[in-house]
This record gives structure tokens, C-alpha cells and sequence, in this order.
């Protein structure tokens, strides 16, 4: 049995398989023709999109790496089960290369971390740089497994973020970049108007929404051309010391061990906060800037997608609801708020969540350029899509970039069950109300039709899938539900 990061998910496998290399994939594919077959990464998703009981692949041995110019632009051809961190080490060490956007952490191997349109702050997700992808699968005239490198067209774009259901992605060219340094520094804001009015200059900049105090701490990012600064090296001991490590015990002192409410109030809304050191400007190489040491600490998270034009409402009636999940009755004198929920038939669902959890983690929030993908969460909504046909319209909204949600829960599993609660109420609600859409590698509770809804080439996706995998032997049950055609 294997268990995930966060231990919300179990795989069962019959089989479980490490090859060395490509020929022995191939090997265990013809081995185990007609069975289901997934794939596992690092095990980093928290949704059922990893769930396996059959045949299950680790291809952490598939970790070569291998830079070129080929073409004249700088890219690496990467085994699909090497991981982020030892890729960017490589691309440092061999040509002072980097990827051109990098998440959180960087323990995810490739494959998996494109296979969930996985992002950073202020690029595309990785899914978009994706140039060729080579793919073990089943020769639908012979029935032997067989490996096809893609390089373009629409099953490129489906590749790009598969969600594990075209093959076994095997390796991978990825777009690179020249290292390159980012300064960064923390503020504070009241509003939310604020922290937007300050993005055109710090592009790679995300921020977050404390909980309790409703205000916003942004840690602007811009990449710059000076070097890095001379206390960089204070700078990281001083993130991880308090940042990744301090702020982190002393909330799971609040959660764990004393779980007082209004504790967990003052320490998100006034004791944390004083430790954010602001307006320290600190030059330092992307790499370490950007990454942070997320994965110390077991958590869970729910992430939700929304376009620009409707994050500031999504954001106010975020707050409600966690105001109204804490305990606090905003509902009586907020009209606005009592129509929206009525208007999407969720009035007893908010009765239900309400006063049942306290958030206690900052809130983060990021930019996501749109993606040229079929169905990864930053991909074309469908007024991207259609605006290709109205010049004007075209000119308004094309491209009109995502900002992700991200909320973190560190309690222990047993008492998890509330957190889960709120954020199916929000994943229904904020989707009914904004557009928004869930991340396909976190909680994920919404129905498979609710999910196909909200991608407008999802058809395009599911015939690349059925094209590719006749058989709908590399799909897991969550997958066959998501690519079947029955509404639920
Ligand atoms: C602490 C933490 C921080 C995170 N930070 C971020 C972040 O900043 N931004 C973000 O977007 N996400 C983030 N995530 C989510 C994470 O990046 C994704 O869930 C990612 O998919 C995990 O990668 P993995 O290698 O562990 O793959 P897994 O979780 O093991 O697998 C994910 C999917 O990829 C498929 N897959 C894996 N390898 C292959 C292959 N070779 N062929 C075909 N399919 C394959 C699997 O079948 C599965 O469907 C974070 C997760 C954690 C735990």
C-alpha cells in the first residue's frame, strides 16, 4: 500500500513496478495488456486523480537529463520521473540554465508535475513550456506497446497536462532559460486594489490573505539584472528559520495542542504577522527565491482558479464565507451576500458549514499566465475561446490571466473532516458563482460533469484520450468517471 503527501489518499496496486529504462516499460506494458495501468510521480497530489488498484509504475529511475540548443533555443530533454529539484540543479551545474517557472516546492518528478497543470507565480504553468513528449502506449493496430514522441498539434496540447490518462509519459523536452535573480520584499496592504496597482512592476509577485486580520501581505517579486545582495545569505536563514519552520510550529501549537479559537485568531491576525520583516529588499538567484520549503510540514490543500476580472469579488466573498464557517454572522446585515448564496441554492449548505472552522494559515494567492493547453486549470476559459472570433471582444478578454487560491489545513487527520466541509462549499459555490475551477493534484470535490463544464475543449481532451488509449486501460475510476460520457 502507498500512502500520498498529505495521507488523505491510499493506492492499493496488485503490481507495483520500478524500471530502469524505457525498453522496460515497454516490457511491462505488453506484460500486463488488458489491465489498468497509472503512473506515480512523487506521490505530491492530494486528489484521487493518483488512486491506483492495479498495475503501478514509479519511474524515478527515468531521471537523466539532457540540455540542448537544438533549434537555437535552450531546452532539456528530461527523464519523466526525475525530479524538479534535481533537474535545476542539473541545468545550473551543466549550463547556468533554469525552467522558466518553478511551484512551492520542487520534490514533484516532471511528468507528475506537468500532469496537473502545476504552477508557480507570475508565468504559465510548467504544462505551457512543454515542447515534445514521448509516451508509452498500445499500438491500436498490433496491441504491442510501443513509444510515440509528440512534438505538436492538438495531442501536444492534451499531453501538456494529461492528468495521467494517455500512456506513460516517459521523457519530456522542456523550454529553459538563462539563470536568472529575483528581488523580493514583503508589504502590507488593506486592499486588495492595492496589491494590484503594484503588480506591473513586481510581475513574479504573489501574495496572501491573513486570515482574522483581512489584510494582505505581498511578497513582491520582479526579476532584476543586479547581483545578489550581500546579505542574501541572512535573508534565507531568516525565511526558513521564521517563515518556513517558526511560523509553522506556532501554528500547529494553536491547531494541535491548544485549539482555542480565539487563540488561533490572535496568533494568524497579530502574532504571526510580526514576524514579517518589510520593505527588506534582498536580490537572490530564482531557484532559492522563488521555492519555498512547503513540504516540511503534512498538510492539504484546496486551490481554485479565477480570471482576473472576477478575483476581487472572489476574494470579498471568500472572506465571508470563512468569517461565516468561524462563527461570525455576517449574513444578517450583508444583502449582497444572502443573494448570492440564495441565488445559487446554497442558503442551507452555508447554514451547514457555518460556525464549524476556524481558518488558521495564510491564505496565498497567485498569477497564472493562460496556458496553451486543452485542460490545465490556467488553460482558455471558454470567453478566451470565443473572443477569437470578435475582434473587439478578442482585444478585451484574450488571455485574461488566472490568479490561483490556495488554502492550507495542518491539522491532524481526525479533525480534517471540517476544513473538507467549507471547501466543498466554496470548490460549488465559487465555481457556480465566478468560474472558478479546482486544481486537478488537490482537493477536488466536485463532480466529473461540474469538472468537464468548466473546460471548454474538454471534448477535444477526451477524444485525444480515446484515440490514444482505445482501451481506457490508463485511466484510474476517478479518470473513467471524468472521461465518460453519462451525466451524474
Ligand atoms: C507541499 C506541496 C506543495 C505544492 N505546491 C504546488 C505549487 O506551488 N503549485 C502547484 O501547481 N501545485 C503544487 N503542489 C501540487 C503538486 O505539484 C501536484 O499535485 C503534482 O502533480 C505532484 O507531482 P508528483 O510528481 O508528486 O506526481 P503524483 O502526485 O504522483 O501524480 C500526479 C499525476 O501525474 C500522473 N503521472 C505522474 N507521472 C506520470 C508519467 N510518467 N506518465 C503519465 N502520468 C504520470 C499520475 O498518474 C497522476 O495522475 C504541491 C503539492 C505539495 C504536496
Amino acid at each position: 500500500m502507498h500512502l500520498n503527501f498529505g495521507k488523505n489518499v491510499q493506492l492499493t496496486p496488485k503490481k507495483s513496478y520500478l524500471p530502469a529504462n524505457e525498453q522496460e516499460v515497454l516490457e511491462i506494458l505488453d506484460r500486463h495488456r488488458g489491465q489498468r495501468i497509472r503512473v506515480i510521480g512523487r506521490l505530491h497530489s492530494w486528489s484521487r486523480i493518483i488512486e491506483t488498484d492495479d498495475v503501478l509504475l514509479d519511474l524515478r529511475n527515468l531521471n537523466q537529463v539532457e540540455p540542448s540548443t537544438e533549434g537555437g533555443a535552450p531546452s532539456v530533454r528530461v527523464g519523466a520521473g526525475c525530479q524538479i529539484k534535481h533537474l535545476l540543479t542539473e541545468l545550473q551545474i551543466k549550463r547556468l540554465w533554469t525552467l522558466p517557472s518553478v511551484g512551492f516546492i520542487t520534490e514533484q518528478t516532471i511528468a507528475g508535475a506537468i500532469s496537473t497543470g502545476t504552477h508557480g507565480s507570475g508565468k504559465h504553468s510548467l504544462s505551457h513550456y512543454v515542447m515534445s513528449v514521448r509516451i508509452a502506449r498500445y499500438d491500436t493496430a498490433s496491441g504491442k506497446a510501443v513509444i510515440q514522441e509528440v512534438t505538436g498539434g492538438v495531442a501536444l496540447q492534451a499531453l501538456r497536462c494529461s492528468l495521467g490518462c494517455l500512456g506513460v509519459i516517459v521523457n519530456v523536452q522542456m523550454q529553459c532559460r538563462n539563470a536568472y535573480r529575483v528581488e523580493e520584499s514583503f508589504h502590507e496592504y488593506n486592499l486588495i486594489s492595492e496589491v494590484s496597482a503594484t503588480e506591473e512592476a513586481n510581475p513574479l509577485q504573489q501574495f496572501y490573505l491573513v486570515p482574522w486580520r483581512w489584510t494582505y501581505f505581498v511578497q513582491h517579486r520582479r526579476e532584476v539584472n543586479t547581483p545578489s545582495s550581500t546579505l542574501l545569505f541572512i535573508y534565507q536563514w531568516y525565511r526558513f528559520l521564521f517563515l518556513d519552520i517558526g511560523l509553522h510550529l506556532a501554528i500547529l501549537f494553536a491547531i494541535r495542542v491548544l485549539r482555542w479559537r480565539w487563540f488561533i485568531r490572535i496568533m494568524t491576525s497579530q502574532i504571526i504577522p510580526i514576524f514579517v520583516i518589510r520593505d527588506w529588499r534582498v536580490v537572490g538567484p530564482s531557484n532559492a527565491q522563488m521555492v519555498m520549503e512547503h513540504e516540511l510540514f503534512r498538510h492539504i490543500e484546496l486551490e481554485l482558479f479565477v480570471q482576473k476580472s472576477k478575483l476581487d469579488a472572489a476574494l470579498e466573498y471568500l472572506q465571508k464565507v470563512l468569517k461565516v464557517a468561524g462563527g461570525a454572522d455576517v449574513r444578517k446585515d450583508d444583502q449582497v451576500f444572502r443573494s448570492q448564496i440564495a441565488q445559487i441554492g446554497m442558503t442551507d449548505a452555508l447554514k451547514k458549514i457555518s460556525g464549524t472552522y476556524c481558518h488558521h494559515y495564510p491564505i496565498c494567492i497567485r498569477k497564472i499566465l493562460v496556458d496553451d493547453t486543452l485542460v490545465s486549470m490556467a488553460s482558455p476559459s471558454r470567453r478566451d475561446l470565443d473572443s477569437t472570433i470578435d475582434e473587439e471582444t478578442s482585444f478585451r478578454f484574450a488571455n485574461e490571466h488566472w490568479y490561483s487560491i490556495t488554502l492550507s489545513n495542518f491539522e491532524m487527520k481526525k479533525h480534517r473532516r471540517e476544513f473538507e466541509c467549507v471547501c466543498e462549499f466554496l470548490s460549488r459555490s465559487m465555481s457556480k458563482l465566478f468560474g472558478m475551477r479546482p486544481h486537478w493534484g488537490k482537493l477536488c470535490m466536485l463532480t466529473s460533469t461540474e469538472l468537464r463544464d468548466m473546460y471548454p475543449r474538454f471534448l477535444e481532451f477526451r477524444q485525444i484520450c480515446r484515440e490514444y488509449d482505445p482501451e481506457s486501460v490508463f485511466r484510474n475510476r476517478w479518470a473513467e468517471e471524468l472521461l465518460t460520457n453519462e451525466k451524474q
